[in-house]
């Protein structure tokens, strides 16, 4: 029995949401708050005729910590689910604090505004510090730690695929497979075609800045950091043929390398075909994925932002994508003193997931993890006060959920290694 606040209505959270219907028996009353409430009724009212869970809806500027505070005094749930962006991360955990709600997102904190100098300078310094140059870092919610621990409170950071269930493979892997892990390379394939020349499988503006960036892996204590796309290989992943794929930087490295100190090297790749990489590098190249805003007939426009409204909507994706997304990490390490490898990682079918609540592998690959990480919360398998990732939990009911709900975990003791 729980009231849970879910701020976004996009296409990660509509797949979460929808999940969150299918287990009425703790998701009891659910508030879907956004900035365009009628995206929010629109999916109450397609939901509303299957399930017992209670559907509200509101409007909300989650950038707002104000306008956060009033919605969630007056719905006062147990949980806030953060589905909106990562630049809203740090307003809505404000609002939780000061309200004593328990919060969770699904990415990490970067800021809407890369030129505002406030915010530039501890980035730069981060930057020489740490060896990576990523927009997006945990230092920014890291640093409410303390605040929730001090108000009992759980906050839930990256719970999503990657980050997300990848560290729960990590967490598995460490507590049932390995005495020591060496290395960890997680391998993300979207073997999926929608058809179209270019489009993003979820919102084009944090998906563009992530693939544009500087590539970066965790080895021996420090990061080592390579021009953005440099480093590709090829992978024969199950259920989906041969792929190329490039080594990215990726939010989940900075905590396992933490959490799981022994690993010598941790690395992320993600597969890719030509024709995303050439529009990409063209976009990128006549500055369409700048986040400075320009003047343009008198009105103040973002490329960026510009862009998205040119491509397609990631929600829209389903009907169209075909083929299959494989997800999970491959480990090398040491058990009972002798060398080991193990694979585990997800299949999930494009058209299966259409079928099923309307949308395409990302957002329910994304939204299924969101959903089962609400339900460790709300059915007190995971309580550590604090703000944490999803590898200090424990991984077990985790990823029996994940199993239950639609994403099963395949394993592998013998995989290809990645050189
Ligand atoms: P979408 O762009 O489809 O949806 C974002 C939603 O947030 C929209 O409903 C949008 O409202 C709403 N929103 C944006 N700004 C505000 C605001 N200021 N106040 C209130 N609502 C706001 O994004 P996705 O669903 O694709 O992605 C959602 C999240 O999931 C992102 O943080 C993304 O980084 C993360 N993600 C994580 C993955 C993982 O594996 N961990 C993988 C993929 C995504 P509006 O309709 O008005 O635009």
């Amino acid at each position: 029995m729980s009231r849970v606040l879910v701020i976004g209505c996009g296409g990660v959270a509509s797949v979460a949401i929808s999940k969150c219907c299918q287990v009425s028996e703790v998701f009891t009353e659910l508030c879907i708050a956004s900035r365009t409430k009628s995206k929010c009724d629109e999916l109450a009212a397609k939901l509303a005729p299957k399930t017992a869970t209670k559907i509200t809806t509101a409007q909300v500027d989650a950038d707002k910590v104000d306008e956060l505070i009033a919605l969630i005094n007056g719905y006062k749930p147990d949980l806030v689910m953060n589905i909106a962006l990562p630049y809203q991360d740090l307003t809505i955990m404000d609002a939780c604090l000061a309200c004593g709600v328990n919060y969770m997102d699904t990415a990490n904190y970067e800021p809407e505004d890369t030129e505002d100098p406030e915010w530039r300078a501890i980035y730069e310094k981060r930057c020489k510090e740490a060896g990576f140059s990523a927009y997006f870092d945990y230092s920014w919610q890291w640093a409410y730690r303390k605040k929730f621990e001090d108000a009992g409170l759980t906050a839930l950071l990256g719970c999503g695929f990657d980050p997300g269930v990848t560290q729960a493979y990590c967490a598995y892997a460490k507590k049932h497979e390995f005495d020591t892990i060496d290395t960890i390379d997680i391998l993300d394939c979207n073997g999926g075609d929608h058809g179209y020349p270019f489009a993003t499988n979820f919102n084009p503006e944090i998906n563009l800045r992530e693939v544009s960036a500087p590539g970066s892996y965790w080895e021996n204590g420090h990061w080592v950091e390579i021009p953005p796309m440099t480093i590709k290989r090829e992978y024969d992943f199950d259920q989906v043929g041969r792929k190329d794929m490039y080594l990215l930087h990726h939010e989940e490295i900075e905590s396992i390398a933490l959490n799981i100190p022994e690993a010598r090297r941790i690395r992320f790749f993600m597969t890719f075909g030509q024709s995303y990489l050439t529009h990409m590098k063209c976009l990128e190249n006549v500055g369409m994925l700048s986040t400075t805003p320009i003047l343009f007939e008198g009105h103040e426009i973002v490329p960026i932002q510009f862009l998205k409204a040119l491509l397609p909507d990631p929600a829209s994706l389903g009907p169209r994508t075909h083929g299959k997304t494989n997800i999970g990490c491959i480990f090398t390490g040491k058990k009972n003193g002798q060398a080991k490898t193990y694979y585990i990682y997800n299949v999930c079918d494009h058209q299966e997931c259409y079928r099923e609540v309307g949308s395409q592998a990302i957002s329910y690959t994304t939204g299924v993890p969101a959903m089962c990480g609400a339900l460790m919360l709300l059915t007190g398998k995971w309580t550590t006060k604090g703000v944490h990732t999803v590898e200090e939990f424990d991984p077990d009911p985790f990823l029996d959920a994940l199993d239950k709900y639609g994403l099963p975990r395949s394993e592998n003791r013998a995989p290809a290694l990645v050189d």
